[in-house]
């Protein structure tokens, strides 16, 4: 594969990067902020995007946040959106419950691993689930538990989805009722994969890492909602009428936002090094995905104009 074309600079480049595409599906965290800390240039930079009339979409795997809860971030930072620009990896999983799974009842509850963001974004698919945030199961696991799951008493015989992301709440009880779901025939899924979570300048478990162990008991691969799954694309695609050549993924992790790109066959891949990956890794032999394009930030698209 050939090394990507470094734009940081060359306005002449920047230029003709710009003018081969109509949308622009950004990642969040490492590309327009890392945390709460908004980098220099950025509100400028999507203003210069959309003066150009391009169409941008705000794409991110955190799946503790709705979209609504996106919006307010974008807010915050002083970035204008619309809230349906925002495709944050928990609206992915549940529109893809309501929409592709198309659940019927009585099988058609959603047991939930995850934050208050996936329960709003099922809330307002109308997709009813259980666990989640609920304060019952934040507890160490008791005899009465062991013997509940394993007579399937205390199982919800409803659940026909497993979705599983990010919970700061994960323990023992939690897993358990997971896999004893899965083992009864639910579908599992997972809002992304990502092993780590990026924050305070170190990684944090990510929600991959809370969804490896149900993975490893159950043998099943679960569908990813998330950044780099084709699943998502295809919603993205389907929701935006998007000409995938005409469309550049923006992203600072190679083996979420570059793959997505890259396996979604987009026209293009920028990539960002203000977030997780360093030129060293798509520089390896084994490098997973490669971008077509990089600069140092995203606000280096400015340089055309600044
Ligand atoms: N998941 C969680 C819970 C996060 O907080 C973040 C970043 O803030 C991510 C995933 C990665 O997000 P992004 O896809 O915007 O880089
Ligand atoms: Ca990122």
């Amino acid at each position: 594969t050939q090394l990507p074309e470094y734009l940081t600079g060359n306005s002449a480049a920047i230029d003709e990067f710009l003018d081969k595409f109509d949308v622009f599906l950004l990642d969040c965290d490492g590309v327009l902020w890392s945390g709460d800390h908004l980098f220099e240039g950025i509100v400028e930079t999507l203003e210069l995007l959309r003066s150009k009339g391009k169409r941008i979409v705000f794409v991110t795997n955190n799946s503790t946040k709705s979209r609504p809860d996106y919006q307010k971030k974008l807010t915050a930072m002083g970035i204008p959106s619309n809230v349906e620009e925002i495709f944050a990896s928990a609206y992915s999983s549940a529109i893809y419950i309501s929409r592709i799974l198309k659940l019927q009842a009585p099988k058609n509850k959603v047991f939930v691993i995850g934050e208050s963001g996936i329960e709003s974004e099922l809330r307002t698919e109308g997709v009813p689930f259980i666990g989640g945030t609920d304060p019952a199961l934040r507890r160490d696991i008791t005899p009465e538990d062991f013997n509940g799951l394993a007579d399937g008493s205390l199982l919800d015989p409803d659940v026909g989805v497993v979705l599983a992301g990010l919970d700061f709440h994960i323990n023992y009880l939690k897993l358990s009722m997971g896999f004893q779901y899965i083992r009864r025939g639910a579908k599992f899924l997972a809002t992304n994969l990502d092993s780590t979570l990026p924050m305070n300048h170190t990684f944090f478990p990510g929600a991959g890492s809370i969804t490896i162990p149900l993975i490893n008991m159950t043998g099943q691969t679960p569908v990813a909602l998330g950044k780099p799954s084709q699943a998502m694309m295809d919603a993205i695609e389907g929701k935006f009428h998007l000409d995938r050549a005409r469309t550049c993924m923006v992203g600072d992790r190679l083996n979420t936002d570059i793959q997505f790109g890259v396996e979604g066959k987009l026209g293009g891949t920028l990539a960002v090094l203000t977030g997780v990956s360093k030129k060293e890794h798509w520089e390896a032999k084994d490098a997973v995905a490669v971008p077509a394009y990089y600069v140092d930030k995203l606000s280096d698209l400015r340089g055309a104009t600044q």
